[in-house]
């Protein structure tokens, strides 16, 4: 834990140098490219805490993330914008609606040929004490490895935590040839987690935060 912590702020000098000194990186030709995947959505609400749903939580954090990005000149795309999933994105013939949503999705990411995609959920636990963020990423691409710390700290930044970013069994972050990282932003089964989720105020700094933590990571493959 330590050590990933140690290794992103000797990195920190570098990367904001980058950022603010140099003109908009470029790991492609073309400018660069961030898929934001709000998780969820439609008939499926992910997980929930009474009325409160996940696939609620995660568009409106999604959007204004969008937000803060497009105004700092950086290249989105979205896989859903409302409250609809990704089952129906492309003419499938698979059965299953989560199966084609996650085929779907994984899809679109190759579509765009992000630089990288940040996919956001909410977590929940039988335990009313887990709390906090977790990145998920894929160890197999180096640039995972590299940013996924970073973007931890992002999400540590806001509950006060020092974790290390795990890698998991999720299908996306399986099949996607893109780096992936999956977000858990919180628990919905923690009530003072729940609380930040839900607020506006706090859903619009963490935006904030996570854009510049993006951008960073643009930064870092140029
Ligand atoms: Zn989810």
């Amino acid at each position: 834990m330590k050590k990933a912590v140690c290794k992103s702020y000797f990195l920190a000098p570098f990367l904001l140098w980058n950022l603010f000194l140099s003109p908009l990186p470029h790991a492609h030709a073309q400018q660069p490219v961030v898929v934001l995947d709000p998780g969820h959505g439609g008939i499926d609400g992910g997980t929930s805490a009474g009325p409160i749903l996940e696939k609620e939580i995660v568009l409106s954090v999604a959007n204004r993330i969008e937000k803060q990005l497009k105004r700092d000149h950086i290249q989105v795309a979205m896989t859903r914008r409302s409250d609809t999933d990704a089952s129906s994105l492309y003419p499938s013939d698979t059965p299953s609606r989560h199966r084609r949503d996650l085929m779907n999705r994984v899809r679109y990411f190759h579509e765009q040929q992000p630089n990288f995609v940040v996919s956001i959920h909410v977590n929940h636990s039988g335990s009313a004490t887990a709390t906090g963020g977790h990145v998920f990423y894929q160890h197999s691409h180096p640039f995972g490895v590299l940013f996924a710390p970073i973007l931890q700290q992002c999400l540590d930044a806001q509950y006060h935590t020092r974790r290390n970013p795990l890698t998991g069994p999720y299908y996306i972050l399986r099949a996607a040839k893109v780096p992936v990282f999956l977000l858990e932003i919180g628990y919905l089964s923690n009530t003072s987690d729940r609380n930040r989720l839900i607020d506006p105020k706090w859903q619009e700094q963490f935006a904030k935060s996570l854009a510049k933590t993006i951008e960073l990571g643009l930064a870092l493959q140029a």
